[in-house]
């Protein structure tokens, strides 16, 4: 359930795997914020350049204008004392940092509306996020359609790459699986090899 106005400080998590609508609900919110006249400010990590470097964009190329920050110092920074709305999208690539600066944003009466990726390419919670869904007032769990079965998908499934826990890409690298299909590919991926060592 959403709410286009607060009259105090309110924090709102959309999580979810890659693909699941993490991204276009986000704008649709903000963009309701703009309809209500809110002051709203709009941030992403410098990091994510998939597809432009001053708007977040969604899969399904919708987008919204932005302001890419190396760290959550530069976003900290970067905040006008006026603004009413402030939206994050991918969590995940802040760190820690930005857990206090969400509360603080929410304390002063700002409501903060954050997407990002509940869990990694290994299936395990992706700090802050977790932290983050402990503070918000609302949450809501996106899941994607599963790339091999069709069924609700929770996990991002990496197809291509190394073993890094941050690897910025999109359907080249990742695909969306839902729990018995991601397990299944994970158990394909370990050669004889990798499972005697595990043995071992
Ligand atoms: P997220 O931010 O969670 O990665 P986006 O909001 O960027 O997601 O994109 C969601 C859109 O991606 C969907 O509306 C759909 O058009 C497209 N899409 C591509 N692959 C999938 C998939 N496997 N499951 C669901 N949507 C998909
Ligand atoms: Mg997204």
């Amino acid at each position: 359930m959403e709410s286009s106005r607060h009259s105090a400080g309110w924090v709102e998590v959309i999580c979810g795997p890659m693909f699941s609508g993490k991204t276009e609900e986000l704008i649709r919110r903000l963009r309701r914020a703009v309809i209500g006249r809110q002051r709203v400010q709009v941030f992403k990590p410098a990091i994510d350049r998939r597809y432009h470097e001053t708007r977040i964009t969604s899969h399904s190329a919708q987008s919204l204008d932005a302001r890419a920050v190396p760290d959550v110092a530069a976003l900290e920074a970067a905040l006008d004392p006026d603004t009413q709305v402030v939206g994050i999208d991918e969590a995940q690539f802040f760190g820690p940092a930005l857990v206090p600066v969400v509360q603080g944003l929410a304390d002063r009466g700002v409501r903060v509306v954050i997407a990002g990726l509940d869990q990694d390419y290994r299936g395990q919670p992706f700090e802050p996020v977790p932290q983050l869904l402990a503070i918000a007032e609302q949450i809501t769990k996106c899941l994607a359609i599963c790339s091999s079965c069709g069924a609700l998908a929770s996990r991002s499934y990496r197809v291509a790459g190394g073993s890094e826990r941050v690897q910025v890409g999109a359907a080249d690298s990742y695909e969306a699986r839902c729990r018995s299909c991601y397990l299944k590919a994970i158990a394909g991926d370990e050669s004889p090899a990798d499972t005697a060592t595990h043995v071992a």
